[in-house]
């Protein structure tokens, strides 16, 4: 499956390096990746940030920098800004975030002081890191004030949530998440953030091919800041990236370098061009299509088999598995370890009112943006779901995994790595 001699300087040069990276091209071609927030880019963008633009220092911004030679990093940056203002329809973007968390971090400095109230997706309900856990700067610099979903059909309640933001009044409500499987109505977010007079932060860090292609709602029309990784749907290479309104520019650009970052990864900026060239041609929004059938088919495949999906389903490219239907005696750690040995690579994940601690859980985030990039269709779906079932209901046992594993390997064999 893997090309031994994909890296030949290293295996020349450094074997020890070269066995490592080879057993990982190996574990990725050989395992069925169901985690929501990864993917399989391209060997174009696998190009650019393998590329000698990594040898450059370009601190500042295109036509304005602080080092001689910069006159074609400059053209690949502009180059990655218009494709992004073209895919997203934004007015001013800042492609310089290293990952989704500086963008975040940039985003709150521009328009907040340490100490301002932001109201945020609480993290068991599906929100990320940066938007407050208290381990987290965000958590350590801002106050913090937490939505929910609601109990029962878990998913926002708008009443709920202008309820605390007339009561906390404040400074930026931020809404996106990271296991969220439902369509975010940002029109909604902007509403309340207008009645309270608060900044509007969306993170679409996992639904950004979604939105590219106009397959989820944009939230540009809507927030003050729109933040983003580009590695997952998106399928670019691990960075992130801030778009925002035209007021917002001066401030997003200048907290991003010098405020937190020094010179940008400019590989990684031309891998962002590349990444977003690819996401303006029609097959990409084909690609995100495929994404959201084959997330259909999963979950009902998992319904099927008596599983209970948080909110009962799927609107976008992710589900949460309540394991308790089906397993109350199940964690989402056990369930993962199992999974990896069958070949299924998922992630633990914490359900709304999870009485299990994150590092337990109740739940798993299955998601389809990797599979779908190598080709796998609904039919596979049924297949995935199928051994997931197996391998839970047997709780492990060794002989099921052996013969899960052996079947997941022929679908990898059949569904190679796209390049
Ligand atoms: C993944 C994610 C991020 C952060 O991305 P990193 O690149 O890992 O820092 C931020 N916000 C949300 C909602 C995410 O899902």
């Amino acid at each position: 499956m893997s090309n031994p001699s994909e890296f030949p300087a290293i295996a020349r040069q450094d074997p020890e390096v070269h066995r490592i990276l080879t057993a990982e091209v190996q574990r990725q071609a050989n395992c069925l990746e169901l985690i929501a927030s990864e993917n399989h880019v391209s060997r174009a963008v696998l190009e650019a940030v393998g590329s000698v633009l990594t040898n450059k220092y370009a601190e500042g911004y295109p036509g304005k920098r602080y080092y001689g030679g910069c006159e074609f990093v400059d053209q690949i940056e502009e180059l990655a800004r218009e494709r992004a203002r073209q895919l997203f329809g934004c007015e001013h973007v800042n492609v310089q975030p290293h990952s989704g968390s500086q963008a975040n971090m940039a985003a709150f400095m521009a328009v907040l002081n340490p100490g301002d109230t932001i109201l945020s997706l609480d993290l068991a309900h599906g929100g990320h890191l940066t938007h407050g856990l208290k381990a987290n700067f965000s958590g350590r610099l801002y106050n913090i004030v937490h939505y929910g979903v609601a109990r029962d059909k878990e998913v926002f309640d708008f009443d709920e949530i202008r309820r605390l933001a007339r009561e906390c009044k404040p400074r930026m409500i931020v809404t996106g998440a990271s296991a969220y499987p439902r369509t975010i109505d940002f029109a909604a977010f902007a509403q309340i953030a207008r009645e309270v007079g608060a900044y509007l932060m969306a993170d679409i860090a996992h639904i950004a091919g979604l939105v590219a292609t106009g397959l989820h709602p944009s939230p540009v029309p809507h927030a003050d800041f729109v933040t983003t990784t580009t590695h997952k749907t998106l399928r670019g290479p691990r960075s992130g990236m801030i778009m925002c309104k035209a007021e917002h520019a001066k401030a997003v650009d200048s907290r991003i370098f010098p405020g937190i970052q020094g010179g940008p990864l400019m590989h990684v900026v031309a891998g962002k061009a590349v990444a977003f060239g690819e996401a303006l041609r029609p097959e990409f929004k084909d690609y995100q299509q495929r994404i959201l059938a084959n997330a259909q088919a999963l979950a009902k495949g998992l319904i099927g088999f008596g599983y209970r999906l948080v909110s009962g389903g799927t609107d976008n490219h992710l589900m949460l598995v309540d394991l308790r239907q089906v397993h109350a005696d199940i964690t989402g750690k056990q369930a993962e370890g199992w999974l990896e040995s069958a070949g299924l690579i998922v992630n633990k994940n914490m359900i709304p009112f999870d009485e299990r601690k994150p590092t337990e859980t109740s739940g798993l985030r299955i998601g389809t943006p990797a599979v779908t990039t190598r080709g796998l269709g609904p039919a596979e779906m049924q297949k995935v779901a199928e051994w997931i079932h197996e391998v839970l209901a047997a709780r492990g046992a060794e002989s099921v995994v052996r013969t899960v594993r052996e079947q997941v390997l022929g679908m990898c064999k059949r569904f190679p790595m796209p390049h």
